[in-house]
């Protein structure tokens, strides 16, 4: 028989499938709250089970997806890269960054990713497969064990499109977010987006308490088209619509995420229609100087990047303009480079 993962459950589930077995369903709660809460990978350690039970979850489930290959640890600052291997032999990577009292930690949603980014290494592998909730938290409850910093944030933005997974990584942050998990506050919690419009649509709907960030890398369809062919299927504008939408929903603010990319999307040009597209809507954006990887890109000297963010500070109205320098640039765990690596 074969056994089955607990991991990645909620806790309403948990709690139907402890009655299914003749348990209590208080168990289901405890279950979850060892699994996520203590994060103790062995059912030898709850303590608060019977011996009997403990013997048939051991003999008929398991709780561990994931098993560590390998952790980089940059030299230059404090982020560090952990390579997983999953149960079918897949390899995900996640990325850690310590910065004063903030530590972010990057979750991937899939193995690969199907949408061909032209300036992303994970695009190149191609989609493998989806990641279960619970391989994305088990990302997480490594970190939280591995780092003596507490996890402040959680950003998906990993490996894959987050919404070519939407269910698994929504049930994720609910697990992070809920008291008896991590207990990671909603605003804490962002998921990105390369722009899978019908998603976006529904986040917006359910009304997901978490934040929205949505890649835009252009300032027109024809340019994102070359760097992005999902935008052959949604638009620059029906993004920045959603985006105006959500944002529109009370205590939200979409975060648009730049790849600033050294003659493809930074001439001042660009800064102005940026700024022109994102006017009168209340967000952040974040402006990415590009992490070269593959010899096709670069990244634009240090006047160009200033440059384009001073005109759009200059012009802003209610969105705020950050330049994110991505951590780790020496084990490649910068936006964009993450692939498996092969040995
Ligand atoms: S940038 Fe994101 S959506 Fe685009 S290929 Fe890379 S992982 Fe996929």
């Amino acid at each position: 028989m074969e056994k089955k993962c607990l991991k990645g459950m909620s806790r309403e589930e948990l709690n139907v499938w402890c009655s299914e077995i003749s348990e209590s369903v208080f168990r289901g709660t405890q279950l979850y709250e060892w699994m996520y809460r203590h994060g103790i990978l062995s059912f030898d350690k709850m303590s608060n089970m019977s011996n009997q039970f403990r013997e048939y979850l051991k003999k008929y489930c398991f709780i561990k997806t994931l098993c560590v290959e390998k952790i980089l640890p940059s030299k230059i600052d404090t982020s560090s890269k952990i390579l997983f291997r999953t149960l079918d032999n897949q390899l995900i990577e996640t990325v850690s960054m310590v910065d004063k009292s903030r530590h972010t930690v990057c979750i991937s949603s899939q193995v690969g990713c199907a949408l061909d980014c032209s300036f992303c290494e994970t695009g190149r592998m191609g989609l493998k497969r989806n990641l279960s909730t619970g391989e994305m938290v088990d990302q997480l409850i490594f970190v939280r064990g591995h780092e003596k910093q507490s996890i402040t944030n959680v950003v998906f933005m990993g490996m894959g499109e987050p919404f070519h997974n939407y269910r698994n990584v929504i049930n994720a942050a609910n697990i992070f977010h809920s008291s008896r998990g991590f207990n990671l506050a909603a605003s804490r919690i962002t998921i990105s987006t390369a722009g899978i419009l019908p998603r976006i649509q529904q986040f917006i709907k359910e009304k997901q308490k978490y934040k929205l960030a949505i890649s835009l890398n252009a300032t027109n369809d024809t340019s994102r088209t070359l760097i992005m062919p999902v935008n052959k299927k949604w638009s620059l504008d029906s993004l920045i619509s959603a985006g105006r939408e959500y944002s529109n929903l009370k205590k939200r603010q979409v975060m648009f995420e730049y790849v600033l990319m050294k003659g493809i999307n930074d001439s001042t040009d660009d800064a102005h229609k940026l700024s022109h597209l994102l006017q009168g809507i209340p967000c952040k954006l974040n402006i990415i100087p590009y992490n070269e990887t593959n010899g096709i890109f670069q990244r634009p000297d240090k006047e160009t990047i200033s440059r384009f963010s001073n005109i759009l500070h200059k012009n802003r109205n209610e969105y705020r303009v950050l330049i994110r320098w991505s951590k780790g640039q020496d084990i490649n765990a910068g936006c964009g480079q993450l692939v498996w690596m092969q040995e």
